[in-house]
């Protein structure tokens, strides 16, 4: 909830408002802080060309697995909630730290795992990162 609260305050106005829009000096801060979340959860911070972020989760018992992916967003509407897409990114990150801070290596489930933050659809009309994530990786 902490880290909830604090991506929250970015980007809000005078009035309370929160506004992150895409591209935005708003949404560069909170991308920032979530990155610095990611390293802080001993993942691997990737940065495709397009500024999707992903945290990756790889080790040498997970490394020919499929990947399984989770996130969401971190950029907004205008005077938008602060649970709208941070919740799933940061509620990935957190299941990974809590995994590996409990010394899974993610033998069983083999996979590796990413967060995904995806930039406005408005901004970027039809681009959706899951599949080229996927089509990368060979897997659809
Ligand atoms: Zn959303």
């Amino acid at each position: 909830m902490e880290r909830i609260h604090a991506l929250g305050e970015i980007g809000k106005d005078a009035e309370g408002r929160r506004t992150r829009l895409a591209a935005s000096d708003a949404e560069k801060e909170g991308r920032d802080l979530v990155a610095g979340w990611i390293r802080e959860a001993g993942l691997e911070l990737v940065v495709d060309r397009i500024g999707n972020m992903f945290g990756i989760w790889q080790t040498a018992e997970n490394r020919q697995e499929k990947p399984l992916m989770t996130g969401s967003h971190i950029d907004t509407v205008i005077n938008a909630g602060q649970y709208d897409g941070c919740l799933g990114v940061i509620g990935g990150i957190e299941v990974i730290k809590t995994l590996r801070e409990g010394g899974h290596k993610d033998r069983k489930t083999g996979c590796r795992r990413r967060f995904h933050q995806r930039r406005g659809r408005a901004l970027f009309p039809g681009y959706d990162g899951f599949p080229g994530l996927r089509r990368r990786n060979g897997s659809g």
